[in-house]
């Protein structure tokens, strides 16, 4: 049976840890949320994210807007976020309505309040091998959770299943800047299973049950970044879990895996760009 990469776990350390870097400072960072609105996921998401933040002492603002709301004053808000001295990192929540350029708005987020990394700047700093003011926090999570299970990254073979902007591709970029082969699919790609059969490592970030056990090689490592809701409303992943465990050697579960690391990464960002702030 596959070993079970602990997302939960390592989350609690990741916070134990941030408590008490956060202790150690006289001023507490800032996270300002905005959402815009009503999905309940994206509420719940919120939520979550203010709820942890004020339990780790970060202070956080969520502000509001109705799902109609005219692109220029979420514009002209987050140049105001980000000429507020007192504000330490902005989020966007998505998805955004669509008559909302999602691109025109995360382009506004000054690169040094980018929490999620998602800005051109801290993008073409990934992208281009250097260091943006912070990693993407979904990918960022996904690389610490198998760094502490000390997966081996240089030289194997990873396939990620996705190509997001959010997961697909930092996630992808990040591997091979740490010196593995990568190979990205998406729903174009042919013959799924024949590639993902040669994976030391899978990524899957679709949304979808896409991936069984007779798609897996043995041993390989398995990580779920999928979440959504199956028709009896429970909670699922990309990846078939029962099946999927009795070939892998490590497997990361959902909910519990990718999930808790992406908000852990997000605390961790928001104190990162607060102690870079403090060094500008
Ligand atoms: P997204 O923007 O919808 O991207 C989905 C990707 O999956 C696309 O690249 C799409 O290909 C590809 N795809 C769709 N059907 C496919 C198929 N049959 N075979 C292979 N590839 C297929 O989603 P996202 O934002 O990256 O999120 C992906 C999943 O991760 C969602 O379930 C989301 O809820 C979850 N997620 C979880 C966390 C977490 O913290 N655990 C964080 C972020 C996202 P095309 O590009 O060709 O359309």
């Amino acid at each position: 049976m596959a070993i079970i990469l602990d997302g939960k776990n390592l989350r609690d350390k990741i916070f134990e840890n941030l408590k008490q870097r956060l202790n150690n400072m006289s001023e507490k960072p800032t996270l300002a949320v905005i959402l815009v609105g009503d999905d309940p996921a994206s509420q719940i998401y919120v939520k979550n994210k203010k709820k942890t933040a004020e339990n780790l002492g970060i202070n956080s603002i969520v502000i509001n807007y109705p799902s109609d709301i005219p692109e220029n004053v979420l514009l002209d808000k987050i140049k105001e976020l980000n000429n507020d001295n007192k504000i330490t990192a902005i989020l966007v929540q998505l998805p955004l309505p669509k008559h909302i350029d999602k691109f025109r708005i995360i382009d506004s987020i000054s690169p040094e309040k980018d929490v999620d990394g998602l800005t051109p700047y801290n993008s073409g700093k990934l992208f281009s091998g250097e260091e943006p003011y912070v990693y993407p926090c979904t990918p960022k999570g996904i690389l610490l959770l198998l760094d502490e299970y000390n997966i081996e990254l240089e030289g194997k073979h990873v396939v990620v299943i996705g190509r997001s902007n959010l997961v697909g591709k930092p996630v992808a970029q990040m591997l091979l800047n740490r010196n593995a082969t990568v190979t990205m699919c998406h729903s174009h790609t042919k013959n799924l299973s024949d590639i993902t059969k040669t994976a030391d490592i899978v990524v899957s970030a679709v949304g979808k049950n896409i991936i069984g056990e007779k798609m897996l090689k043995s041993d390989c490592v398995v990580v779920d970044v999928g979440i959504f809701k199956d028709i009896n409303g429970k909670i699922c992943g990309d990846v078939d879990f029962a099946s999927a465990s009795k070939i892998a050697a490590y497997i990361s579960p959902v909910p519990g895996g990718v999930g808790p690391m992406t908000i852990a990464s997000l605390m961790l960002n928001t104190v990162e760009l607060a102690d870079s702030k403090r060094l500008r």
